[in-house]
């Protein structure tokens, strides 16, 4: 292995941040989800459906850490890995759920806005945004939020909820001074957006890994090159370059060298292959190597097909 192979940023630390957020948001949500009934705003309510939301995804999350550290087994060669993105589709998914059931609810109150008590409203959002200020601080100081698709998801809550925090304080004061009723469900509404906005995010980064597609953070063209710049290396077949979990990209193909190579010899060539493979973000290689004699399709990308019936006939004439 070489020396600037650092993988460290360990998940002990995202397990612990994730604890210690996921008690935040879940006491301050049942505080905020009473109030919400209490003084009878829709903001608040939204607010707290939206933190309801980080609980479950940073539980979610936690639990993806806990199954991802399990080994591989017989019956599932990757381990459970997946269930990181797994967890992230479905927060992604629930977040869309919420946004549109808030829509919903904004609808009926435009048209009729119901009286709101402003100052308990003012209060608990006060105290609201304080709560997803130290959460959000307590992320971005202490995890992953970059690369770790969870960890962003679950810091990408945080974050929109701060703002829905905001739209409630402003509310609440043109309630309190203005008597505008419409102010509550429009600040939900703006809640609602940015649900929308995070959950359409994380769907669709999460779908793009469950399809296979080529990490975002790899270049199909440059691996390409990277490959094909040895001279032993005649061809390049059959590529895939998929994202197991975050952090986890895996690379398969055929590479055509000339028959007269050793074992020996096509070792190190696959050794210096897989160190610079490493080097553009590729941490799982398989490499199958061929003469010209192998008779397989010359296209880089996969030519393998279902097996419907059982197409391929051995040709023993009997
Ligand atoms: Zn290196
Ligand atoms: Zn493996
Ligand atoms: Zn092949
Ligand atoms: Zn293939």
């Amino acid at each position: 292995m070489g020396e600037h192979h650092h993988h460290h940023h360990s998940h002990s630390t995202n397990k612990k941040v994730l604890f210690i957020s996921f008690l935040i948001i879940t006491g301050f949500m049942i505080v905020e989800a009473i109030g919400g009934v209490l003084t009878n705003s829709l903001a608040l309510l939204s607010d707290a459906g939206h933190m309801l939301s980080d609980a479950v995804s940073l539980g979610i999350a936690l639990m993806a850490i806990i199954f991802a550290q399990k080994v591989a087994n017989a019956s599932k060669t990757f381990g459970y890995k997946r269930i990181e993105i797994l967890a992230a589709t479905l927060n992604g998914l629930t977040l869309i759920v919420i946004a549109l059931f808030i829509f919903y609810e904004a609808i009926g109150r435009f048209m009729n806005p119901p009286e709101v008590a402003s100052t308990g409203m003012l209060i608990i959002s006060s105290i609201g945004l304080a709560v997803n200020i130290l959460v959000a601080w307590i992320m971005m100081r202490g995890a992953d939020t970059k690369d770790n698709l969870n960890m962003r998801g679950a810091y990408l809550h945080v974050i929109s909820d701060m703002i829905g925090s905001i739209g409630a304080i402003v509310a609440a004061l043109l309630i309190l001074f203005f008597d505008w009723g419409w102010a509550d469900p429009l600040a939900s509404v703006f809640v609602a957006a940015l649900v929308l906005r995070s959950g359409y995010h994380l769907t669709k980064a999460s779908l793009h890994i469950l399809m296979e597609g080529t990490p975002q953070d790899v270049t199909v063209e440059e691996i390409i090159q990277t490959i094909e710049k040895y001279d032993e290396i005649k061809a390049l077949h059959d590529l895939h370059i998929w994202t197991i979990t975050s952090g986890l990209n895996a690379l398969s193909c055929h590479v055509v060298v000339n028959d007269d190579l050793t074992i020996k010899e096509s070792e190190q060539l696959l050794d210096k292959v897989e160190h610079d493979l490493l080097h553009q973000n590729i941490q799982h290689v398989t490499i199958q190597v061929e003469t010209n004699t192998h008779q397989h399709e010359r296209s880089v990308y996969c030519t393998a097909k279902q097996d419907i019936s059982h197409q391929h006939h051995h040709h023993h004439h009997h």
